[in-house]
């Protein structure tokens, strides 16, 4: 039996996708195999691959400005990519802080020996809302933000337009789940295990004008024109990942009809949580500034850590996986990805009025 899968990554996957992997494992596509057992330079994987990037385009509606590559490290390797590209020998670069997954990359970024600076945080206020004002600096090659904070909950509803230099985001844990104006943006990475797929593949959109900006001289893999050149092809790429990614893909273009109407259904899915927590009678308080909310990972408090850990418990024996929050936070985190249907959130919102009922 499968159980409602609430997990912050890697998470859940569209049933019709998985039965589709299921029926395809031995003879992909007709060529006597599965598409692991099948070369990555034979004409079907790069025909998957070029239909994967053109149905990934047409979903975000990117004109020929852009290119969507595919590669691996997760959104991580991205953390130091970035700066190695566009802020090297010490060039000014400008961070928002977030939460850990913008801290990491800001720490990345010195490492890296560029000249990282933070325009806005909201650090000392336990990252629980969205920072609104920034103190950019004109010369920065870029700024730096993260969409949607997987730890904490909190996401960008809307991003900045003043900046004076492009904007550049880790979009890992909202990915896909809306529609998006990239007009400021010249490049966006995701981790595909939060929203897309199976772990290992790294989405990376980007304009190639940007990339042609790079330092030159980094190792072939570390070069975002490599990905370029070789159509996301220079050494192997993670062929099962890219190809479970591309059903998702086809998904979300016919079966869910495109990312407007993807973002409607999780407004409700997110709407019927909030308004679980928020009718609790104080019982369930939401972890993030409500004007901050994320519309894809719900982190909440019980009144008390021992009644957080009775209340996983007991969720898990009623068939509700992966609500423990992120270990550096403790608490209660239910991520409502693409693939999570409403009905498992509603379940959850009658067993969250029940737990309450019994112990509140
Ligand atoms: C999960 C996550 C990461 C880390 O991704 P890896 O692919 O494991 O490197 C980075 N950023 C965000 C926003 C995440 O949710």
């Amino acid at each position: 039996m499968r159980v409602f899968n609430f997990n912050g990554g890697p998470a859940a996957l569209p049933v019709e996708v998985l039965e589709q992997v299921a029926a395809e494992m031995l003879d992909w596509r007709g060529v006597g195999m599965s598409v692991m057992e099948a070369s990555h330079r034979s004409k079907e994987v790069a025909a998957m691959t070029a239909e994967a990037e053109a149905d990934l385009k047409e979903l975000l509606g990117l004109d020929g400005g852009w290119r969507a590559l595919f590669l691996q490290g997760g959104a991580s390797l991205q953390f130091a990519m970035i700066p190695m590209n566009f802020a090297p020998d010490g060039a000014p670069c400008d961070y928002v802080d977030t939460g850990l997954w913008s801290t990491k990359a800001f720490q990345e970024a010195k490492i890296c020996g560029a000249d990282a600076r933070l325009a806005a945080s909201s650090a000392e206020d336990k990252f629980v809302f969205i920072p609104s004002e920034f103190d950019f600096r004109p010369q920065a090659r870029y700024v730096y933000l993260t969409s949607n904070n997987t730890v904490r909950g909190t996401q960008w509803s809307s991003f900045p337009q003043d900046a004076p230099a492009p904007l550049t985001a880790d979009m890992s844990s909202d990915f896909l789940s809306r529609p998006l104006d990239l007009t400021k943006f010249s490049l966006v990475h995701a981790g595909a295990q939060k929203n897309v797929g199976p772990a290992g593949l790294t989405i990376v959109l980007i304009r190639p004008e940007f990339a042609a900006t790079g330092r030159s001289g980094l190792p072939h893999l570390l070069d975002y024109r490599t990905y370029i050149e070789s159509d996301s092809m220079y050494n192997t790429p993670p062929v099962f990942a890219i190809y479970v990614a591309g059903l998702v893909f086809k998904w979300l273009k016919g079966t869910m009809g495109g990312l407007a109407a993807v973002e409607r259904r999780n407004r409700v899915k997110a709407a019927t949580l909030y308004g679980a927590i928020d009718g609790s009678g104080g019982f369930y308080r939401g972890a993030a500034r409500p004007d901050s909310r994320s519309l894809m990972n719900v982190t909440y408090r019980l009144p008390s850590e021992a009644l957080e850990m009775t209340f996983l418990a007991e969720a898990k024996k009623a068939g509700f996986d992966g609500l423990g929050g992120h270990r550096s936070v403790g608490g209660v985190r239910a991520s409502l990805y693409n693939a999570v249907e409403l009905k498992a959130v509603e379940a959850l919102a009658a067993f969250m009025a029940e737990f309450a009922r019994k112990n509140g």
